[in-house]
């Protein structure tokens, strides 16, 4: 077989040639793709052909989609042929936001296991103080909101219940943190102790630390449990074995609190089996004037990265959540009057990292969740750069909780792409009211906004079913559901749109990369509630099966 003719046949189909007409021209005249998937009905995320019988592939790329006779028509001697069933067969689904490996170290503390919202404060002291009679080394915990939200002087709470074991309780979402008078002892935190970039430490009437690191400064926790490659790889890898069988075939790693060498390390160890992407997290304990510096040396790993792993520049944290009510709204939470949240970055420092942005080659993320903060974000870009300049950068908003009606037409303008995680749609706390208006995912769609799904969760809420059930009920404001082809779009091509990959993968089309998943269910017409049980019984990256259900396995 001529490799000429399939170099020319591919840059043919790559430039969009029908595919009807390419099937004429290379039936029975070249080479037969290496696995052809048949009796399917696959959802190809393609505009120019969206469901098909058939796909052909080879080389690691989509060589045809078609009919089933069209396809058949390929079928060489040496070609595997996947009878699917009439399954559903999807492009990889991309996983676009999720944190992983900075998990607290096991076995903490048990997890204080009253129901959601979490512990009360009397009850995760109770809980302290009996955990205190035992142990003389740190007592971790993970708490909620209502310890979050309480406003008392934690530092003198804990030191009353554990006077001498280090004790740290961390918010379940991140964003905020609570150590004692023996945990900042052991930490090596005095009293003089700086504010970091896009953090700060909580201090009471007396300007003394009241044991709250806020944001940036809770990269206290790596200092606890150091997190090593090989820790990281053993996270890593259990995560690929879990989105293997959910079909995910792409990763968008937000890397929080790690440095981007440590987390490489771990994935090379890791041996990367899906298509990671690495966000990393926009805060390195260090002044502004460092940042350049520190986002040069982004630049640089992106350039060099591993097989299967790409680097993108850095997520930047630009407020908190509304779970500890940190999260910057347009009006005040509605049970603590007069309190509108805050921003991690003050007016000359947002417009420092947007300046940089502009400056540099790696791709900008910004966490950014309440209505004003987002404001006030809308308004700076456009007084930093013109729209097309913007929207050349494709910056990324991850949540977008915070984009209220007045301003998606803004939001499609400047090329932004929302990141949204559905999870975030069930996390309203019983009888207490969202804390921006609306919760949009249809209007994004409506509006031109590039949408893409991530679970921002824990292994559980990392089922993109799961997840696909949620934007496409959306309880919070159903108005704004998505279609399940909407969603399902964003969980494929949206996700590859976000990371600059849409003409390489995120579709099943002709020259793009054999990332694939057939499905246990029909995901685009079942009951909603059967959604999250669905699984992967033949995940393909780039043609290599990395999970295969016995189904399909046994029929080789
Ligand atoms: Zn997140």
């Amino acid at each position: 077989m001529n490799r000429s003719i399939i170099t020319e046949l591919k840059s043919r189909l790559i430039a969009g040639v029908g595919v009807a007409s390419v099937l004429l021209v290379t039936s029975g005249a070249i080479a037969a793709p290496q696995l052809v998937l048949v009796d399917a009905k696959v959802f190809t995320a393609d505009p120019a052909l969206p469901y098909a019988q058939a796909v052909a592939i080879e080389d690691g790329r989509i060589l045809a989609v078609g009919s089933n006779e069209q396809v058949r028509a390929l079928i060489g001697p040496n070609t595997r042929i996947i009878d699917v069933g009439g399954r559903l067969v999807t492009p990889g689904l991309v996983e676009a936001h999720v944190h992983l490996g900075n998990e607290l170290p096991t076995p903490p503390l048990a997890m204080l296991n009253l129901p959601f919202p979490g512990p009360t404060g009397e009850q995760a002291l109770a809980a302290v103080e009996q955990a205190a009679k035992t142990r003389t080394d740190w007592i971790y915990a993970y708490v909620g909101p209502l310890v979050a939200r309480d406003q008392r002087n934690w530092r003198k709470a804990l030191d009353l219940v554990a006077p001498n074991t280090p004790v740290f309780l961390r918010g379940f979402w991140g964003h905020t943190s609570i150590v004692n008078s023996e945990g900042l002892r052991r930490l090596g935190i005095t009293e003089n102790i700086t504010d970091p970039l896009g953090g700060w430490w909580g201090r009471d009437e007396n300007a003394r630390l009241d044991g709250r690191a806020y944001e940036a400064a809770e990269t206290i926790t790596p200092r606890i449990r150091p997190l090593t490659p090989q820790y990281l790889a053993t996270a890593f890898g259990a995560a690929q074995q879990r989105y293997a069988r959910w079909g995910v075939t792409s990763i968008h790693l937000m890397n929080n609190d790690k440095s981007l060498e440590v987390t490489l390390a771990g994935l090379a160890a890791a041996k990367p089996a899906q298509k990671w992407t690495v966000y990393s997290w926009g805060a390195w304990e260090t002044p502004i004037e460092r940042i350049p510096d520190a986002w040069a040396m982004i630049d640089a790993a992106a350039k060099q990265a591993l097989a299967k792993v790409r680097v993108e520049g850095p997520k930047w944290m630009l407020d908190g959540t509304p779970i500890e009510q940190n999260s910057l709204q347009r009006n005040a939470y509605s049970n603590r009057p007069g309190w509108r949240g805050r921003s991690n970055f003050t007016d000359a420092q947002l417009r420092e990292i947007l300046k940089l942005a502009l400056d540099r080659p790696t791709q900008l993320a910004l966490h950014v969740v309440g209505d004003a903060e987002t404001d006030r974000l809308l308004k700076m870009m456009q007084e930093l750069a013109p729209i097309s300049v913007w929207r050349a950068k494709r910056v990324r908003l991850e949540h977008g909780d915070g984009i209220q009606p007045d301003n998606t037409e803004k939001v499609a303008q400047l090329g932004l792409v929302v990141i949204q995680n559905p999870t975030h749609l069930s996390v309203p706390i019983a009888g207490e009211s969202l804390a921006s208006e609306h919760m949009l995912l249809k209007s994004f769609i409506a509006a031109g906004i590039p949408l893409a799904l991530g679970s921002d969760g824990g292994p559980r809420e990392q089922n993109p079913f799961l997840n696909l059930m949620l934007a496409t009920l959306n309880t919070a404001e159903p108005a704004e559901a998505l279609t399940r082809e909407a969603a399902l779009m964003a969980y494929t091509a949206g996700g590859a749109y976000a990371e600059g990959q849409e003409q390489s993968k995120g579709r099943v089309a002709p020259g793009f990369a054999a990332d694939i998943a057939v499905l246990s269910q029909d995901v685009l017409t079942i009951p909603a509630p059967q959604l999250p049980a669905t699984t992967s019984l033949l995940t393909l990256v780039e043609g290599e099966v990395i999970f295969e259900d016995a189904v399909f396995s046994s029929a080789k």
